[in-house]
């Protein structure tokens, strides 16, 4: 007999979803984690960082309001304090998912687990080393921001020190061009910091609609965020006034702090996977199948570590289905179709379905894509020069709609209502047969024409 029917490393969105269903089914559970339960999504990632972007908008918001008739005197930011608020904010967030966890009965073990065996994991701690035995094991141990081996490279940080940082820097550079940098870039920019975005590729969000791409580009560039593409860095030197970047064109850029978010790699490391027989890609992602099963009977793997969309939602569904599918005899896959996703840049983004890229490779010219660009009734008064743009891709031989994105205030919010429809298979027609609800932004949906 196994100390538990189901053992799950990683306390983060996947594994503890998988743990609390596991032991709603009658399994007899426990999770461990070796830094803090909640995982990338609670304590350094989806919520601080939406926390820090509601932080920094205020910066456009005072200056939206003069045109409203407000007025007063200057505002001033205070970063520690906001670091105290959120810290507060995630403790509490992480006190509840240990309860949550312990209302259902799983056993939490704070202690870095690593595989001996296909049933044995071996838990290290402050307190030392122990063994506990499981009949199922559930590899839920994330993503690990990684950053390219230049000199000097150890000076600069990632996200994860992002949320800490006892100053905020007066001058930055942000390294990448995928959700986390255009998203710290509006953040920092926000809270008054002289912000770079150096990207090495053509164009921003590379794998995303070419114009929601262009559009954030131009519209950072309007807020003050200095984006430069086919930009790299391929030195750091710590100087006595903070550091110096050599840029690729070979010209030097001295800043306070330099942030790398260059992708993230699955969280693999020393776990003793490979030597049970786990298959991991190349860049250490964990092998599964549809069910989730690795290449070893009883091990399962789900989320980031699985190195394929790296989104909370779509881990909760997977350790979801995996707990049906193991402990309540209900097979149950997950389907990846029409998922939406929000980049939380200023200003937002959401997004379903296939780019406009995408949809002509699938359906050639059987296609019509539709545009709405305007600018927001609020900033008709406050001045602000930005403008949102609204896209819907139909195939025109079935009229369904395979594409939706946006870009401009509320996409998110926007976006996940879509998301419905277009899971419900809508058509433009049944788009345009839909009443407007006016005066929104999102009326241009059912009003393109
Ligand atoms: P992304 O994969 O989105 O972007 C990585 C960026 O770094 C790309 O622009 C890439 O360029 C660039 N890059 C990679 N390697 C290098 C290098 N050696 N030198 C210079 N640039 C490099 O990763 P992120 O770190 O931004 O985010 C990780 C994941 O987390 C995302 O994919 C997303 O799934 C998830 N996430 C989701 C959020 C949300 O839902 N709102 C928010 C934050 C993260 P290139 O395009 O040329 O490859």
């Amino acid at each position: 007999m196994y100390d538990f029917d189901f053992f799950v490393i990683g306390a983060g969105s996947g594994g503890v979803r998988a743990s609390r269903m596991a032991s709603t089914y009658g399994a007899r559970v426990a999770i461990c984690e070796d830094y803090r339960v909640g995982g990338t999504c609670v304590i350094r990632g989806c919520v601080p960082k939406k926390l820090f972007v509601y932080a920094s908008e205020y910066s456009s918001h005072f200056s939206d309001s003069k045109g409203f008739g407000w007025s007063g005197g200057e505002q001033t930011f205070d970063w520690p304090a906001l670091i105290a608020a959120k810290d507060k904010e995630i403790d509490r967030l992480n006190g509840l998912y240990i309860q949550t966890l312990n209302n259902h009965n799983v056993e939490v073990i704070q202690a870095r687990g690593r595989l001996l065996d296909a049933h044995t994991i071996e838990l290290t701690s402050a307190e030392g080393t122990r063994t506990v035995t499981a009949d199922k094991i559930l590899i839920a141990t994330g993503g690990w921001p990684q950053m390219p081996d230049i000199p000097g490279i150890e000076h600069a940080i990632t996200s994860n020190e992002a949320f800490h940082l006892e100053q905020l820097p007066k001058k930055l550079a942000i390294v990448g061009g995928g959700y986390i940098a255009v998203e710290f870039a509006g953040i920092f920019n926000g809270m008054g910091v002289n912000t770079h975005l150096l990207y090495r590729g053509e164009q921003i969000l590379r794998g995303f609609d070419q114009d929601m791409a262009d559009k954030l580009n131009e519209e950072m560039g309007k807020k003050g965020v200095d984006v430069r593409v086919r930009t790299n860095v391929t030195e750091i030197v710590k100087t006595d006034e903070g550091l110096l970047l050599t840029l690729t064109d070979g010209s030097t850029m001295a800043v306070d702090a330099v942030m790398y978010a260059t992708g993230r790699v699955p969280n693999t490391k020393g776990m003793g996977l490979e030597e049970v027989g786990v298959t991991l890609t190349a860049n250490g992602a964990v092998v599964v199948d549809e069910q989730f099963k690795t290449s070893v009977e009883n091990v399962f793997a789900v989320g980031d570590v699985t190195g394929k969309i790296q989104l909370t939602p779509v881990a909760i569904r997977e350790g979801a289905a995996l707990a049906a599918t193991q402990f309540n005899d209900t097979p149950t896959l997950v389907d990846y179709e029409n998922i939406p996703t929000a980049v939380f840049s200023q200003p937002s983004i959401g997004t379903i379905g296939l780019t406009e890229a995408e949809a002509v490779e699938k359906f050639g010219d059987d296609l019509k894509v539709f545009r709405s660009e305007y600018r927001s009734m609020k900033f008709t008064l406050s001045g602000r020069p930005e403008r949102s743009l609204m896209k819907m891709i139909v195939q025109k031989s079935t009229d369904l709609v395979v594409g939706v994105h946006m870009i401009g205030p509320d996409s998110a919010e926007i976006a996940q209502g879509i998301a419905i429809a277009m899971k419900c298979g809508a058509t433009k027609a049944q788009f345009d047969a839909t009443v407007a609800l006016h005066p929104s932004s999102a009326e241009e949906f059912v009003l393109m024409k």
